[in-house]
């Protein structure tokens, strides 16, 4: 029965045992090459090298099993690609005296078809030898290989082989001949692993007829140079990307650094053919499932096929090595890796040195703010993690616009589909930013019937500022004390933490975020508070637009909304017909768990919402929505158009957003988090007394660090101390407040309890390190 399995006939014949002297005699005979026969290794065919006086020659007798139409693909294949790459080193078909491109012999009762090639000089190097440029010539050739094939076409192109990683599922009937425990153990892990993850994309990745054995073997080095391209005897159509899987398992399990010479190969390939995202996430189980597929031949071979050994079994004790530490890594931070080189080699720019870019950056951005006292250099993030150039992972707590993980997949296909297709703007039809129009007004209360599309923050709230004026011929504002809302002048005046100088724009006074009344005094309840701010807004002679509000206050150091509070101050704004614009840029999209925006967590309903940030992942795409009467001020005025804005690659990426929000049930996930996130830190806050408060709505998370509780002082030297030391311990999180220390905790949706546990842990022992308990 196993020996009917699919691929494994020719992988059970022993290669023909002729022997030298008849070889010559063939070489002489049949195609007119006298010389001297050496033989050389094969697993399935036996070859011999040729030495005539004007040259050497490969003379390969195939395996019984191999018959016509197999050698017929080959030849066809290699005629291709003397057509189609000229320039590769391929070995060249000799034709027989005939003109034939094989002559059949027989031995023992069984044809065997032989053929000549001319030889290529070069050997098989140790991985060792193999410096940068050798490693990224050699992903290079692999990928022209590839490539050169991609038009080719033959009826018999599928030939099945069991090194085909197409049957890495059917290994399981083989694995039985393993003997050591631990390692059958291993082969079943790296089985079901790929059987969940890769087996059901398997038939839709791109697919072409492929070399399928591009080893260190087949690929031959002369001097640090490629010098021939060898073996086309497992040749089939598959998918396109097992040439890569193949090439790295091969280098891999050679090298002393494997993912270091995996990155250099990898570059070479994509630099030529880009990985898809569908590939790129498979690499790393497609890598296992080589070093498997290796394993396992050879050690059934052993069993049940004694009498053959050949070349295949010389390094797999390495394979099977390699294969246990990438279990050892973890299979997921081995295919993150893997993911990681491929697509941040695949962009239009050069990848330099941590000191070297850090120099340029400072010759051509000045003193551009940089997050860290030593700056992260980030190539690559998956989730909740973010991948630094020296491949090691950080936990981010802190970037919300990666609201549904870095690297998304549905996003990134929806703005790749789209970039592809078409991107226009919104003077022609189109049907995305209606959907998208119509999605966003679904989650908003009634009479907030328009919006429209800008692409950052600060121009939807420099719009909205715009909309608000109009439509109330005022242009006087009301914000929170330590606000921030943008960078265009309109804005900047809003943003009470950025005023030049500290000067307050006489149009504009502010109200303070809702507060514990413990620590900052009496408070003046929400209506007195505005009261008091419009009184003296009045007294310079301005009459309020609007209240503009982040609901969860996150400048002004994260404070849940209280809906009360709000509510009253939003009150008297209307009563004097003022607008009420809501910024959801930090609170939005799902942040407080219980809804798409802060707002709702409240009972005030604004005149004008504004969204950007989180909206398209990463892409910039930003939203205003408003009251039809509010808009048709300024457009009666003026009209609005923005280039980008609504264009349809944003709006992909805004839908993708929606869609993966709602599908992955991120608001429920979020909600559940948060919670499990606070009780840890404020189990954390009866150890440290530094811990002055935790203030949380969903997972915007504020830890205020004070150094006195009694008169709360803010401990910002600490709270900065505390950001770099998680930084070293590769956890992302900010800060916030006026007096910059509290700790901002604001990760990607996707955040789950086992990130939240690894942030919690390593807050602790900071905690330990910079406050001594
Ligand atoms: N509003 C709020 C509440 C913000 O936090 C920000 C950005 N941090 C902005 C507006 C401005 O957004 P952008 O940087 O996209 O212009």
């Amino acid at each position: 029965m196993r020996e009917t399995l699919r691929g494994i006939a020719p992988l059970v014949a022993s290669p023909p045992a002729f022997d030298a002297t008849r070889a010559e005699h063939i070489a002489a005979q049949r195609f007119g090459e006298l010389g001297a026969a050496t033989e050389l290794g094969g697993e399935r065919d036996q070859n011999f090298r040729i030495d005539t006086d004007d040259g050497r020659y490969v003379l390969k007798i195939s395996n019984h099993t191999d018959g016509p139409e197999t050698l017929d693909v080959q030849a066809e294949a290699l005629r291709h690609i003397s057509r189609t790459a000229p320039d590769l080193p391929v070995m060249q078909p000799v034709p027989t005296v005939e003109g034939n491109p094989w002559t059949a012999v027989e031995m023992d009762g069984e044809t065997h078809l032989i053929r000549l090639f001319t030889f290529l000089p070069g050997g098989s190097p140790s991985g060792g030898t193999l410096d940068e440029d050798a490693l990224y010539e050699y992903g290079g050739t692999v990928a022209r290989v590839g490539r050169a094939l991609r038009g080719f076409f033959h009826p018999d192109a599928r030939y099945e082989v069991l090194w085909d990683l197409r049957y890495t599922s059917d290994l399981r009937e083989l694995i039985y001949a393993i003997k050591d425990d631990q390692r059958r153990a291993l082969a079943e892990r790296v089985l079901d692993r790929f059987d969940d993850r890769v087996a059901p994309s398997f038939e839709s990745l791109r697919a072409q007829v492929i070399h399928n054995d591009l080893t260190l073997d087949n690929v031959l080095f002369d001097e640090g140079k490629v010098s021939g391209i060898v073996d086309f005897g497992d040749l089939t159509h598959t998918a396109l990307v097992s040439d890569l899987a193949i090439a790295l398992a091969s280098v891999m399990h050679r090298c002393t650094d494997p993912f270091d010479a995996a990155r250099h190969v990898i570059r070479g390939y994509v630099e030529i053919t880009p990985l898809t995202d569908s590939e790129a996430r498979i690499l790393g189980d497609l890598v296992a499932a080589r070093l498997l597929s290796w394993g396992v031949i050879v050690a059934w071979r052993s069993v049940e096929h004694p009498e053959k050994t050949d070349h295949t079994t010389t390094g797999v004790e390495d394979g099977w090595a390699l294969l246990q530490s990438l279990e050892r890594t973890g299979l997921d931070v081995v295919g993150r890796r893997l993911r990681t080189a491929a697509l941040s080699s695949n962009v239009p720019y050069p990848r330099m040195e941590q000191s070297e870019l850090l120099s340029r950056r400072q010759t051509v951005m000045g003193d551009s703010p940089l997050f860290y006292c030593d700056p992260v250099h980030f190539v690559g993030g998956e989730g909740v993690w973010l991948f630094d150039s020296a491949g090691r992972r950080y936990l981010d707590a802190y970037n919300n616009v990666q609201v549904v993980g870095h690297g998304n997949a549905r996003v990134a296909d929806a703005v790749g589909g789209q970039v592809s297709k078409l991107t226009t703007n919104t003077r022609y039809l189109h049907e995305a930013v209606v959907t998208l129009s119509e999605r966003l007004l679904e989650t908003l209360p009634d009479g907030l019937d328009r919006v429209m599309f800008v692409n950052s923050g600060s121009e939807a709230n420099d719009l909205a500022w715009r909309l608000a004026a109009a439509a109330t011929g005022r242009d006087g504002a009301v914000v929170s004390e330590h606000a921030y809302h943008g960078i265009t002048d309109a804005t900047v005046a809003l943003s009470p933490a950025d005023w030049p100088r500290k000067t307050r724009p006489d149009h504009v006074e502010t109200v303070p975020p809702p507060a514990r009344s413990h620590h900052r005094g009496a408070q003046p309840s929400g209506a007195e508070a505005m009261t008091a701010a419009l009184d003296r807004l009045g007294r310079r002679g301005y009459d309020p637009a609007a209240f503009v509000f982040d609901p969860l206050f996150t400048s002004d150091g994260i404070f849940p909304p209280n809906s009360e509070r709000l509510t009253a101050m939003a009150g008297r704004i209307h009563d004097l017909d003022g607008l009420i614009i809501a910024d959801e840029v930090q609170a939005g999209y799902g942040r407080t768990g219980s809804n798409l925006w802060g707002f709702q967590a409240t009972d005030v309903v604004p005149d004008i919402v504004t969204m950007g940030k989180p909206m398209g992942n990463g892409h910039p795409v930003a939203a205003v929505a408003t009251r039809s009467d509010i808009a048709s001020v300024l457009m009666d005025r003026t009209g609005m158009f923005s280039t980008f804005g609504g264009n349809p690659v944003s709006c992909a990426a805004a839908l993708a957003v929606m869609d993966v929000i709602e599908d992955e049930g991120l608001l429920a996930q979020t909600r559940e988090v948060g919670a499990y996130l606070h009780d840890g830190l404020v189990d954390m806050s009866t150890r440290y007394d530094v811990i002055g408060d935790v203030r949380r709505e969903g997972t915007m998370v504020g830890v205020e660090l004070v150094s006195d509780e009694d008169d709360w002082t803010p401990a910002t030297d600490t709270a900065k101390d505390v950001v770099e030391g998680l930084r070293r311990r590769r956890v992302l999180i900010g800060s916030s407040g006026s007096s910059d220390n509290v700790l901002k905790i604001r990760p990607p949706l996707v955040f789950e309890r086992d990130h939240a546990d690894r942030l919690l842990g390593v807050l602790d022992s900071v905690l330990e390190t910079e406050c001594d308990g």
